[in-house]
């Protein structure tokens, strides 16, 4: 699998250091508070793992599900919700945490979302953000790292849904994609 990439964008060794740093940053801001962390399924869930397991306070996490109408790399800003959250938010301290953030659209819509159920706070944490391509206004309060228009995938991300075992985050060669739109 990793014969497929272009090249490697992130390491293993990268992203570890950065999760941990940006636990400790989380871990910092929220002392004393009692913090949810909202994981965006399915991309988002090997950050979420390594994430909650660097932050050195208590914390809670559910997860949401969501699908964008529109093709599988434009987004519409349409967004559905495929699984809500098991708990009411309302007074809680929140923190939605993305795989990566491209247009925005995805966000900007969550957040509104979240916001009508009256978190103590609301705030947001992306491994990636890719500024370029935004779309929607969007505060990233947290972010690991930000990176070019480039598709990539990888821990967590996937390209038809493979690709998100692998530990390292990468862009894949063109003629992976020029394969997969023959069949
Ligand atoms: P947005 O609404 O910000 O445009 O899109 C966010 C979602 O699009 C992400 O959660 C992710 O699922 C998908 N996405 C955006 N850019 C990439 C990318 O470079 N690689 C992969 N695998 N997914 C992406």
């Amino acid at each position: 699998m990793r014969s497929d990439a272009e090249k490697i964008l992130l390491t293993e060794e990268e992203i570890t250091a950065k999760v941990l740093q940006l636990g400790q940053t989380i871990s910092t801001d929220y002392a004393n508070k009692e913090l949810l962390m909202v994981g965006i399924l399915k991309g988002a869930m090997i950050f979420m793992a390594d994430l909650v397991r660097s932050v050195n306070i208590p914390v809670e996490f559910d997860f949401m599900a969501v699908s964008s109408y529109g093709s599988a790399n434009k987004s519409s800003g349409v967004v559905r919700i495929l699984k809500d959250l098991e708990q009411s938010i309302e007074g809680r301290h929140v923190l939605l945490v993305e795989d990566i953030v491209d247009t925005g659209l995805t966000l900007k819509y969550l957040l509104e979302n979240l916001q009508t159920r009256e978190p103590a706070s609301l705030r947001t944490c992306t491994l990636l953000d890719k500024p370029e391509r935004r779309q929607a206004e969007v505060t990233v309060n947290y972010n690991g790292f930000t990176i070019p228009d480039e598709f990539v995938v990888g821990y967590g991300l996937d390209y038809n849904e493979k690709y998100r075992n692998l530990k390292d985050i990468l862009v894949l060669r063109p003629e992976i994609y020029q394969k997969q739109g023959e069949e």
